[in-house]
């Protein structure tokens, strides 16, 4: 028998369970097919885990800082697989939570694969289900490269089945999932090579925070290597080498860690059955509205190749599903000023255009402030991990169209801002609005 749906959602991750509970609250009869554990990426293998991870490491500095502040702190161990079992448990607790979520909104989880037959229906295993809108929500994984030995490597996901700290560890990548890991393996007590490509880590955020990040890493004795291009990885009892292109060999690593970027999950959609078209790298392609190119079919989040953030493919679902279900026909994402947190040892805030970019597409009319100073929560300690600030203005108003960070406490600081800059702040705004003493935010709003 085919079961029929109002709206069918491929993936039960940040997107697809968003999309479908705000269909179903509209009454629409919705079903979620999931191959995995509820929750996606995010949950599982991104940013919850990750996050606690970093607060891991971030209470590793605390410790090594309290010293200055008259505390003695005898030199503490840790117990990495309790924190791994702690972890586990609170994501095992999670996917419980979305799986009642579910159920609350009489929502049906079909456990499988979801492959297309036409673009009215899917198949499950032998199940066949029609349905008026499907919504293709699948994500996306993480790549390796194609070179001898890469399967002696591990990816993000492997990094979260670790049982025990690796003692030396290269990270291969510069985005922020690599920057993110080596920050909390060092933090942790691993020796950390961390090698990029070209000459310099997050490439696409302004250069200000690669720079400020990069001497923060140093700072924590990450070793950070340039210019390495990955040939080969030999395995030698327990322990590999990594050749780079240019005859460097990095030896004696417990593990090596790919983060070189992520791929859209599209294996075994049989997208080509409902004649979804896609991009060269297999993002499938979506209009403002997140229609692919057939009528009735919609894609959200990582799949589709737009900013990969939890809150882009919620927001993108939610808004979706007002558009088909809740009578909104304009409601859509609005993609621009979207605020991005990396949690690396220092964190980094960034919303809006880099210099770069605010210069090459305003010429003169672009004016810059910046704040470089040592926060005095390290008046005390041995430790001096700098803050590095930026606003980048436009115009003769100036409009803020950058607002940047790297340093203590970005993680929390730029929710506000980014309300501030999303609303069109100018800098007299900034100017105007008094100062929060002492602070580091107060520096946003005291610059000259
Ligand atoms: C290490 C790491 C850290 C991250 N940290 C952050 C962070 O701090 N903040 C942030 O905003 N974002 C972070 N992200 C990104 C974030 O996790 C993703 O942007 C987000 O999960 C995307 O949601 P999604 O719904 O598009 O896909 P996903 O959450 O990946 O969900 C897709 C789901 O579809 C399922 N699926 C795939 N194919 C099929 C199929 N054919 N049939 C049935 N089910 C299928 C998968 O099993 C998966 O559960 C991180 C990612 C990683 C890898």
């Amino acid at each position: 028998m085919t079961a029929h749906y109002d709206y069918l959602v491929i993936g039960g991750g940040s997107g697809g369970l968003a999309t479908a509970q705000r269909a179903a609250e509209y009454g629409a009869r919705v079903a979620v097919i999931e191959s995995q554990r509820l929750g996606g990426t995010c949950v599982n293998v991104g940013c919850v885990p990750k996050k606690l991870m970093w607060t891991a490491g971030s209470l590793a500095h605390a410790m090594e800082d309290a010293a200055g502040y008259g505390f003695q702190v005898p030199h503490p161990t840790h117990d990495f697989g309790a924190l791994k079992r702690a972890r586990d448990a609170y994501v095992l607790k999670l996917n419980g939570i979305y799986e009642s979520n579910l159920s609350k909104k009489d929502i049906d989880w079909i456990k499988g694969h979801a492959r297309f037959v036409n673009s009215h229906t899917v198949m499950v295993a032998d199940q066949q289900i029609t349905a008026s809108h499907i919504v293709i929500a699948t994500g996306g994984h993480p790549a390796v490269p194609a070179i001898p030995g890469a399967h002696w490597g591990i990816t993000s996901d492997g990094f979260f089945d670790l049982t025990h700290l690796p003692r030396r560890v290269a990270v291969v990548g510069s985005g922020y999932i690599a920057v993110e890991l080596a920050g909390v393996l060092a933090s942790l007590g691993s020796h950390v090579t961390l090698l990029v490509r070209k000459d310099r880590v997050l490439r696409y955020f302004d250069t200000m925070l690669s720079a400020g990040l990069a001497r923060e890493m140093a700072a924590s004795g990450i070793e950070l290597v340039t210019g390495a291009v990955p040939l080969a990885i030999e395995r030698a009892g327990d322990l590999h080498t990594l050749l780079v292109e240019d005859g460097r060999r990095f030896t004696e690593l417990d593990s090596v860690l790919w983060a070189i970027g992520r791929y859209p999950m599209t294996e075994g959609l049989s997208l080509l059955s409902a004649g979804i078209e896609v991009s060269a790298q297999g993002f499938i392609h979506t209009d403002r509205f997140q229609n692919t190119t057939i009528p009735n079919v919609y894609a959200v989040g990582d799949v589709t190749g737009r900013e990969a953030l939890t809150p882009v493919a919620i927001a993108a679902g939610r808004r979706l599903a007002d558009r088909l279900f809740g009578h909104q026909p304009d409601r859509a994402l609005d993609y621009s000023l979207i605020p991005t947190v990396v949690f690396s040892h220092p964190p980094i805030g960034t919303i809006g255009l880099t210099e770069a970019e605010a210069r090459s597409s305003f010429g003169d009319t672009v004016k810059v402030y910046v704040a470089s100073f040592v926060p005095m929560y390290h008046a005390l300690t041995e430790r001096k991990a700098r803050v590095e600030m930026k606003l980048v203005c436009q115009g003769a108003d100036e409009v803020i169209v950058g607002l940047h960070m790297v340093g203590h406490a970005a993680d929390e600081m730029l929710q506000g801002f980014a309300v501030a800059v999303k609303m069109g702040a100018r800098k007299r705004d900034f100017d105007d609005t008094l100062a929060i003493h002492p602070t580091i935010a107060e520096e946003f709003v005291t610059m000259r």
